[in-house]
């Protein structure tokens, strides 16, 4: 059976821009193809086994050459494979998506195309500038900066005279070029100009001028390619619409398998939020211990909780026999979810220092455990970890909501990464996770609270300070 070949537009970078057919596209390949410009977090939207592919085109060095890509395509889709062709913003936006499809189809390949958000549009919307506006501009021209020699020369004079906004893509290398080429043209040299660098991403940088003076303004703020070139009056409308919210410039990484709550509220305070994907977990199957021999039960988490019950009535045994035991455990989350069941804790342990005693037994969900400890584990690992795609010198802060996210993140990581993890601020959830984040010699540890509205406010409250 032969595989298909979705051209799959990524949007302008922020991940959850993506549109649901896309993400969707992206759970079912078994081999994709990205971009340089593609936002690496994407990928870990892929399943465990799917091939991982970088195409991308470095600036002065070209990795992979178009004809090579197309064969790549057509290769894989040959071997019965689902192939995405991921590429940023729009596949069709000068992304030589056209050039790919028609390939794809000259072979017999079947393909889709999958729009994305592209940077032309998302990316004035991201610095408050609406594309059209009643009174300022009723059209909009996307047009590249860059001609290779051997196309024929934009017509300047038919730009320089549009009515609208004009936005330029590639355009950098070639700035002073443009607005010169508007100028002699007859374009008002006042003209409002903005350049957008990573346009919806915590690195996005702006700067506006006019068309006389950009070059010169872009160059002491030091913006360069991928940017936006955006010339017109609608850009005057970003001093007012620009809306900027209090950890915009921050990249913060919760090492958290899916989109969590915490994930959800940086994003939303405007921080740009990767996560990690943690690896999956199953019961395991383990013998029920002798309770006889222990004073006391420390339940680590409400997994641990759920998965010790379970085992109980595998037993033909149910919470009673707990009933002469002190009930521990590790945070105030456990204590209010035991407490929906009608148990009540007897203490909320924030050290280890007092529990190496035979008299313990904990329950927890990972292998995590000291030693010396009575520790039954009913969870295992079911998946590899994904092997870590992003730069973490990239990141200004992580967080570790738990001990598991800690342990499981650094596992992963060589030696290198553990350095550079080092120097990143860890904002750490209980004292437990704490003691863990110690061990591995991190800058700056932030002690936070196992809650999460605080934990925000401690974030928001240290990053914009600094
Ligand atoms: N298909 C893409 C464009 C690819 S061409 C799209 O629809 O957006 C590459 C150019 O896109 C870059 O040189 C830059 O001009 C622009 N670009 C892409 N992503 C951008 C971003 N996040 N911020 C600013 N410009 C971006």
């Amino acid at each position: 059976m032969s595989g298909k070949v979705t051209l799959l537009g990524a949007g302008p970078g922020n991940i959850e821009l993506l549109t649901l057919l896309g993400k969707r596209r992206l759970k079912q390949a078994d081999v994709v193809l990205y971009d340089r410009l593609v936002n690496p977090s994407l990928l870990l939207l892929t399943s465990q086994q799917a091939q991982l592919i970088n195409v991308g085109k470095m600036p002065h060095y070209h990795k992979y050459h178009q004809e090579d890509i197309n064969n790549l395509l057509v290769k894989y889709a040959k071997m019965g494979y689902q192939v995405v062709r991921l590429k940023a913003g729009d596949p069709y936006v000068f992304g030589r998506g056209g050039e790919e499809a028609a390939y794809l189809k000259s072979q017999g390949i079947a393909f889709e195309v999958i729009p994305g958000l592209t940077s032309a549009l998302a990316g004035l919307s991201a610095v408050g500038i609406p594309i059209t506006q009643r009174g300022l501009a009723s059209s909009f021209h996307v047009i590249t900066g860059q001609r290779r020699d051997s196309e024929a020369d934009l017509n300047w004079n038919n730009i320089a005279h549009q009515e609208g906004t004009l936005v330029f893509l590639m355009g950098m290398s070639n700035l002073a070029n443009i607005c010169h080429n508007l100028i002699i043209n007859g374009k008002n040299p006042h003209t409002p100009v903005a350049i957008i660098q990573w346009a919806t991403q915590w690195r996005q940088k702006m700067v506006i001028s006019n068309l006389k003076e950009i070059t010169t303004a872009a160059a002491q703020k030091g913006l360069s390619s991928p940017a936006l070139i955006v010339i017109g009056e609608v850009v005057r409308m970003s001093q007012q619409l620009n809306v900027i919210l209090p950890l915009q410039k921050q990249h913060i990484l919760v090492p958290f398998s899916k989109h969590s709550i915490l994930y959800q509220r940086l994003s939303d305070l405007g921080a740009t939020v990767d996560f990690y994907p943690r690896q999956i977990k199953v019961k395991q199957k383990v013998k029920l211990p002798n309770l006889d021999k222990f004073a006391v039960v420390l339940i680590d988490s409400v997994i641990a909780f759920t998965d010790f019950s379970q085992l109980l009535l595998e037993n033909n045994l149910d919470v009673r026999i707990l009933a002469r035991k002190q009930i521990w455990v590790r945070s105030n989350l456990v204590a209010q979810h035991l407490k929906q069941y009608g148990i009540l804790v007897d203490k909320v342990i924030t050290t280890d220092a007092n529990i190496n005693t035979a008299q313990i037994l904990e329950i927890s969900s990972d292998e995590l455990h000291s030693d010396t400890l009575n520790f039954l584990s009913l969870e295992k690992p079911l998946t590899k970890m994904k092997k870590l795609l992003y730069d973490l010198q990239t990141f200004q802060a992580i967080v570790f909501p738990s001990r598991a996210s800690l342990k499981d993140f650094i596992a992963v990581l060589d030696n290198s990464q553990l350095q550079q993890l080092q120097q990143l601020q860890a904002f750490v959830m209980g004292e437990q996770v704490a003691n863990l984040a110690q061990e591995y010699d991190f800058r700056e540890i932030i002690n936070c609270p196992t809650n999460l509205a605080r934990t925000i406010a401690i974030i928001e409250r240290k990053l914009t300070n600094e």
